[in-house]
């Protein structure tokens, strides 16, 4: 059994003041492999305390120390991918091979892409020509609490940590409690890389104590959370009182749009995506919406696909699907699947219990239904789990109708040759982001959500942009320009 049950606070591993331990549970076996704490209100106030503390330092650094500390970190991540991913596979269930490529793969992305922002980010900018005494300074917004969730634990914990290194923000992160244990690598990493003590701490925690006591703290100025939209609408209400800056990542449900003049890959595309990580991704396309006329070819195509993915255990190599990573989560989804059948959709592949093969673990049977209403609930809530519905759709009109029709709006789809088409229907759906043809959106790009999807963006310049405040200055002295630069807005020399 693995130990883990110290907060790192300061600089350093510190035992729990107040701490109630639990296990980790292996979502393959359903049996505990790690111990850790879960913190109580006086390790949360030593955590914001150090944060506190270390924030006027951290924030007089230059742009260009910070970028050296970046790449350090880049370059132990890079060394820590092998730990980073054998603790992903294990405390949330994601098969070997997709932990070592796109679960560590997304932490490295996002930590490249931000040294890339950082370069070009301007903290201290003129408000334009027509007002040259005038200045603009992007302040750190301070000391940030980090809540995060358990399914893709790295990509999760960089989008928010290294944007608040990069921007002069002191932190606190609570990973999920059922993912905890790459957090506690990752911090090993940021120690080893030379963060200064108090800059990072990570307390272990759940939501009705670590979670809660970050979001209401005074002492802290903003919370930064991914998770589900029930816990979002919380934190918000907590954080009402002391007025704290909230943005969030919260679930989705996203429509992908299948045109009878899409590529041959689109449907086989969409089903795979949809389960990827065992479906427990906020951006998966869960709402399959496809052109009458080719409706019964893509159903076909589902079920093939769906009856062909395989699934396996985490610690085995290969393309499977892995274990959904709860009890709790496996109990959500097999009700929902019921509700499915119950509501009359049309089940074509899969279906309730666990796969043949399985007689513990949190597995399920990738499952596709067919003829679903949007009005269903399978069509309604988010699942987080290897479920596809497929819904038929007559003109452009419907299919927007149809895909604009729910309380997310974090990612949509679009699958049709006809470019115009594409174009005007970006800019028609409503969410943070549409993805075509399935091309891969690239670094830099800001990933976020509006309605129940949340309220801002990571990665690239606006995910800086978000652990910023805008001071507005007026009497500027001119400086002299930067000897690199050409101008007096740069603390590079
Ligand atoms: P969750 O909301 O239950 O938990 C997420 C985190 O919030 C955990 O660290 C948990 O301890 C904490 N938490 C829970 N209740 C809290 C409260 N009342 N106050 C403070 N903290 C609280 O979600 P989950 O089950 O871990 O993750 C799955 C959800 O995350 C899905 O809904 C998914 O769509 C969403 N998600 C969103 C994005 C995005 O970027 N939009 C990315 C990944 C996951």
């Amino acid at each position: 059994m693995i130990e883990r049950t110290a907060f790192y606070i300061g600089g350093a591993w510190v035992s729990p003041k107040d701490a109630t331990r639990v296990e980790v549970i292996d979502p393959s076996t359903e049996e505990p492999f790690a111990v850790i704490s879960l913190g109580g209100q006086a390790d949360t106030d030593a955590a914001v305390a150090a944060a506190r503390a270390a924030q006027p330092g951290w924030a007089a650094t230059s742009k260009a120390e910070r970028m050296d500390l970046l790449t350090r970190i880049l370059q132990l991540y890079k060394a820590r991918a092998e730990d980073l991913a054998k603790a992903m596979s294990r405390e949330m269930g994601a098969p070997i091979d997709l932990a070592r490529t796109a679960q560590v793969g997304a932490g490295a992305w996002h930590i490249k892409g931000f040294l890339h922002a950082l370069e070009m980010f301007e903290f201290d900018r003129p408000l334009g020509s027509h007002a040259p005494d005038d200045r603009i300074l992007m302040d750190p917004v301070g000391v940030v609490a980090m809540i995060t969730p358990w399914n893709w634990p790295m990509n999760q914990i960089t989008l928010k940590v290294i944007p608040a290194l990069a921007t002069g923000c002191t932190m606190v992160l609570k990973p999920s409690e059922i993912a905890p244990l790459s957090a506690m690598v990752f911090a090993e990493i940021l120690h080893e890389a030379g963060v200064p003590p108090g800059v990072f701490n990570l307390v272990n925690g759940d939501g009705p104590g670590v979670g809660t006591q970050l979001s209401g703290h005074p002492d802290i100025d903003m919370v930064s959370f991914t998770g589900s939209t029930r816990a979002g609408i919380a934190i918000s209400k907590t954080a009402a009182d002391t007025l704290k800056r909230v943005h969030l990542e919260l679930g989705g449900k996203g429509a992908n749009l299948v045109f009878a003049d899409a590529d041959d890959k689109a449907v086989k595309r969409g089903v795979l995506h949809c389960f990827q990580n065992t479906g427990q991704s906020c951006n998966a396309p869960t709402r399959m919406l496809v052109e009458r006329s080719v409706y019964d070819a893509a159903v076909e195509t589902a079920r093939a696909v769906a009856e062909k993915m395989e699934v396996g255990p985490s610690d085995k190599e290969g393309r499977h699907i892995g274990p959904v990573v709860s009890a709790a989560q496996f109990d959500k989804v097999q009700a929902l699947i019921q509700t499915g059948i119950d509501e009359g959709a049309r089940l074509i592949a899969g279906g309730p219990g666990r796969p043949e093969g399985f007689n513990r673990g949190y597995f399920v049977r990738p499952t596709v239904f067919a003829d679903v209403k949007n009005d269903m609930t399978i069509a309604r809530e988010e699942i987080f789990g290897p479920v596809l519905s497929i819904i038929p759709f007559d003109t452009e009109d419907e299919a927007v109708a149809i895909a604009n029709d729910t309380e997310y709006g974090l990612t949509n789809y679009v699958q049709s040759a006809d470019g115009a088409r594409r174009n005007r229907l970006a800019r028609r759906l409503r969410s943070g982001i549409v993805e075509m043809n399935g091309a891969s959106r690239a670094a830099g790009s800001p990933f976020g959500g509006v309605k129940r999807s949340g309220n801002g963006r990571e990665g690239g310049i606006w995910g800086l942009e978000e652990f910023c405040e805008v001071k507005a200055v007026s009497g500027w002295h001119a400086e002299e320009p930067c000897q690199h630069h050409g101008h007096g807005a740069c603390d590079c020399c």
